[in-house]
């Protein structure tokens, strides 16, 4: 039914009048906002001929626009598949095979135009942003199973090609419904959205808390210190990555009187120092709410919302309705109705990722301490992450094994104190005795132009 389209389920057409998003200054009410979506919906049932079970692969800025291509696709039952913009051509061309998209939607012309033709249509945002803005909205919403997908998530592999992680309408509502449960997210929520909107924690966790809760976005297009400074003291929320706090410790305008009027400061993704929390708190008057999760399966545990309860070190309880085990050998383990639906097109790894008896085997490694929270203990894939990406060092091998100069390479996360971790590359080079800084300069200049760009800095 209508009701199990996730934009239904969070009734964002309840509170047309509700400010929606704050973009730059402009005001755009949840009413305005939906109708800006229904334009996107007209144009692409119209003129793009999309429709329930298409997926549109979406290379897009962080704008209004794409937060309204992504609802269009939601409301219309399409799959939306959102693409890091970094990605270099030789990255790219692996989701166009892979997700077979009926539109390509991209920010970046000149890198995507090779795909005309390959891809039914090739849109530049800009040019879709204006021939949608002549045409009369659709608020029409197709009718779907809670089990359809909503969005295909890709994931970087360990082994092998980034895989399509499945996310269906009503795993992404039920997650959303927990979370502004534990968190506590009222209408009068103000949310700082820093966050890249083409990955879980931006695009889902992030994102719904909002509209779950009729609540605004104070949409950012990036994390910049002085920019969140600027905007604190108008918002009550905010969500990031270690680095983003680590970063804010380091700016002299953080302080306690800035954070007066502030509700909750939320972590995940990666790895958050004790230092970092200790400093923030000091310098914030805020304790950071750390949270845990993956793609695949969403939010899966949270420190407490009570701030007498939320510490450091510690990623918390299950959220209501997941259910979290650790076995003998410490692997964490989630069932949940909020569990993704299977990688895409690719039926063999998802039945590898899940235990006989259904629960999703996340690849971590954790232990309950004395409180019943989850304490994590490192990956059992050795993923680095840097500045909150991850960098898998198998796919920098990959390319480095490519250059005939190299006998054998391992890449290998090493601690930094902006990024969290940085990617090292250790090399065996043929002929010992050659031109080490020549090689090594250009290795990385080739690099560059394979890899995105924080994967080889
Ligand atoms: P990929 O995108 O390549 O699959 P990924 O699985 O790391 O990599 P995400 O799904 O975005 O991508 O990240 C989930 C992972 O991030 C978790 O499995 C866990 O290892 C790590 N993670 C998430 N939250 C935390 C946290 N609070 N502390 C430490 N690590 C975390
Ligand atoms: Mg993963």
């Amino acid at each position: 039914s209508r009701e199990n389209n996730l934009t239904v389920r969070a009734r964002m057409h309840e509170d047309p009048n509700k400010v929606f998003v704050i973009d730059d200054g402009k005001k755009i009410t949840y009413g305005d906002f939906l109708k800006r979506a229904g334009q996107y919906v007209a144009s692409l049932h119209q003129h793009y001929k999309i429709s329930k079970g298409d997926r549109i692969l979406a290379r897009v800025s962080k704008n209004v626009d794409a937060i309204a291509l992504y609802v269009a696709c939601l409301r219309l039952g399409a799959i939306y598949v959102p693409l890091n913009p970094a990605y270099t051509k030789q990255e790219t061309e692996h989701f166009v095979k892979d997700a077979s998209p009926s539109l390509f939607v991209t920010c970046n012309e000149s890198a995507d135009k090779e795909f005309v033709g390959k891809v039914q249509h090739v849109l530049k945002e800009s040019d879709l942003s204006a021939s949608t803005s002549k045409l009369s909205p659709n608020l029409d919403v197709e009718n779907l199973e809670s089990d359809d997908v909503g969005v295909i998530c890709y994931t970087s592999g360990t082994t092998g090609l980034p895989k399509g992680a499945m996310l269906t309408h009503g795993g992404l509502s039920s997650n959303a419904e927990a979370l502004i449960d534990c968190w506590q997210f009222s209408k009068n929520d103000v949310q700082l959205h820093c966050l890249p909107f083409f990955h879980i924690h931006g695009l889902f966790v992030a994102f719904n808390c909002t509209i779950f809760s009729h609540s605004t976005l104070l949409w950012r297009p990036k994390f910049d210190v002085s920019d969140v400074i600027k905007h604190i003291p108008e918002s009550t929320v905010m969500m990031g990555v270690p680095t983003y706090y680590s970063r804010l410790c380091g700016s002299s305008k953080l302080s306690p009187d800035l954070c007066k009027t502030f509700r909750v400061f939320i972590c995940a993704s990666a790895p958050l120092p004790d230092e970092v929390w200790k400093d923030f708190q000091k310098k914030s008057g805020h304790t950071i709410l750390e949270r845990y999760g993956m793609t695949e399966a969403q939010v899966v545990t949270s420190n407490s919302y009570s701030v007498s309860k939320r510490a450091p070190s510690v990623q918390g309880k299950p959220l209501k309705g997941v259910d979290v085990r650790i076995t003998d050998t410490g692997s964490i383990e989630v069932k949940s109705p909020s569990l993704f639906k299977g990688y895409w097109k690719n039926p063999e790894k998802t039945a590898k990722d899940f235990t006989q008896d259904g629960y999703f085997i996340t690849g971590d490694m954790g232990q309950w301490d004395k409180n019943e929270n989850l304490v994590l203990l490192g990956r059992s894939k050795d993923v680095i992450i840097t500045g909150g990406l991850n960098v898998y060092p198998k796919e920098v091998e990959d390319q480095l094994d490519q250059f005939d100069e190299i006998e054998e390479s391992a890449v290998i996360g090493v601690p930094h104190s902006d990024f969290g971790e940085a990617v090292v590359g250790v090399i065996v080079l043929y002929d010992r005795d050659g031109d080490k800084t020549e090689l090594e300069k250009r290795i990385i200049i080739d690099l560059k132009a394979k890899l995105a760009g924080y994967k080889v800095r």
